[in-house]
């Protein structure tokens, strides 16, 4: 099995350290609704455990949440609520996002904040080897004592001179060197420490719960590409010099970037889709397939279009995963093949975009056996089995529900008073007020079923109002109503 190493820059033969993969992934600063980036990153480094695992490989998964952080701040500021409550409700959002994805929940999910005696322990350890100073109540780390710093990111020292972590505070010796821990500002959540009150800078909260999780020499460590440098590069720098053990990751693992167009999806672009937006218009299978298309460490253009054709793509899948057609004539499928073009694609650097291919042959190959009334018991369990790896449900697509009683109740209301109106031989246009505000709500709620595309039960509404006497009209304004007289 062969890895692309950021570090090397190459494709590498992949052997563990030990028995157990251990495996580390930046995860989420729960600010704000999760999107469509974060869905990339998090289903690549899914499918990456999954197959590790098929592969006969134990893993533990780590993945931190940044729960102090400046965004954290500024957006609790805003919204005047604390800092505590704003990472709950996001992390809370986040959990839902990636349950709904079909994303394995990591072995852990430690939070900076639940972590700051650990970060303190290596902040301290760094001052006594002299990577790193307090200044001013803060702490930073001394990059010129780092002779490979940039090893990873492959930069040059001017490079990342003007790099977004040069700029900063006059305390620190160098432009270069960045913090650890930040003193506290007035108004900020803060904790004690020797340096005096403050929180954990971003980089080493990760190292801090890497080294804490999963020992000195982690095997894949993952992240988007947008994070090589400064953050990973400075993950390197913190973890090695505190514990003397080199390398602290044997195989880094960097996912490309969702684009919009010519653009990166990004907070500060606002351009960004939510999972939640992309879920209530495609299912996890279709998001999934779409963004295991591309390769892993190749750019991801989101399109519309790209992902309704990924939807009728998974139709074609489940047929074939669930058509009950166990055919009389017994010819089975040879699914040797499939099985070892999926194993060589996801073996060499995770070539997803090849192994979806071997299933949609697959699938393809079901589908006509079942035509034609041949056995395909066991192709349809290898497909199953192999979209697993992948983290494919090939769930039938649950069809939204609604409760109809509440409608059904309203129209026989309806029907009631007009039939007491005409036993009393009242004039029809002289009803009771609330059969106005009834209709209201009927007609509305028939533009909402509309709307919803659920033109079947929409008519419904129509043609039962017509049998009680109410004709419906749809205008380019709205659905208006009267009496049939
Ligand atoms: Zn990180």
């Amino acid at each position: 099995m062969k890895v692309f190493n950021t570090l090397s820059g190459q494709k590498e033969e992949f052997l563990p350290h030990g028995d157990v993969v251990k495996m580390y992934v930046c995860g989420v600063t729960p600010y704000d609704d999760c999107h469509i980036g974060h869905a990339m990153s998090y289903i690549i480094f899914d499918v990456i455990k999954r197959y590790l695992q098929f592969r006969g490989y134990k893993v533990k998964y780590v993945q931190n949440i940044t729960d102090i952080d400046d965004k954290i701040i500024d957006r609790a500021n805003q919204l005047g609520i604390s800092t505590r409550e704003l990472a709950e409700k996001f992390t809370d959002s986040y959990r839902a996002d990636m349950k709904a994805l079909n994303i394995i929940e990591p072995d852990e999910t430690p939070r900076a904040t639940g972590e700051i005696p650990k970060i303190v322990e290596i902040i301290q350890g760094l001052i006594d080897k002299g990577y790193a100073y307090p200044a001013q109540g803060s702490v930073y780390f001394r990059v010129r004592n780092v002779p490979d710093y940039g090893k990873l990111s492959h930069r040059t020292l001017e490079s990342m001179m003007t790099g977004e972590s040069s700029v900063g505070s006059d305390d620190k010796e160098s432009p270069m060197d960045f913090v650890l821990w930040k003193a506290t500002k007035p108004g900020e959540p803060s904790w004690e420490s020797p340096w005096g009150p403050g929180r954990p800078g971003w980089h080493i909260e990760c190292s801090a719960m890497s080294l804490k999780y999963l020992g000195d020499t982690l095997d894949i460590h993952g992240g988007g590409q947008d994070l090589v440098f400064p953050h990973h590069e400075n993950e390197i720098a913190q973890s090695e010099s505190f514990t003397g053990t080199t390398p602290f990751v044997k195989y880094w693992l960097h996912n490309g970037l969702v684009q919009l167009g010519k653009d990166k999806m990004s907070k500060s672009l606002g351009n960004l889709i939510t999972i939640r937006e992309s879920l209530e218009r495609y299912s996890p299978d279709a998001i999934r397939i779409f963004i295991l298309s591309s390769h892993y460490r190749s750019p991801l253009t989101y399109s519309e279009e790209a992902l309704e054709a990924t939807e009728r793509g998974v139709d074609r899948l489940r047929q074939a995963a669930h058509e009950e057609g166990e055919g009389a004539i017994e010819e089975g499928i040879d699914i040797e093949p499939y099985r070892n073009r999926f194993t060589e694609a996801m073996d060499d650097d995770f070539g997803t975009p090849q192994a979806l291919a071997t299933l949609f042959d697959l699938a393809r190959e079901i589908n006509r056996a079942n035509e034609e009334e041949y056995n395909a018991t066991e192709a349809r369990e290898t497909l199953k089995e192999l979209a697993q790896v992948l983290g494919l449900t090939l769930k039938a697509q649950e069809l939204p529900t609604i409760d109809i009683e509440p409608l059904r109740q309203l129209l026989i209301s309806i029907n009631d008073r007009l039939l007491e109106a005409k036993l009393k031989g009242i004039p029809i246009d002289r009803l009771p007020d609330d059969v106005e505000s009834l209709m209201e709500l009927l007609t509305s709620t028939r533009s909402g079923l509309r709307d919803a595309k659920l033109w079947q039960l929409a008519d419904e509404i129509r043609v039962k109002l017509s049998e009680i006497g109410i004709a419906l009209e749809d205008t380019p304004q709205g659905t208006a109503w009267k009496y049939k007289r």
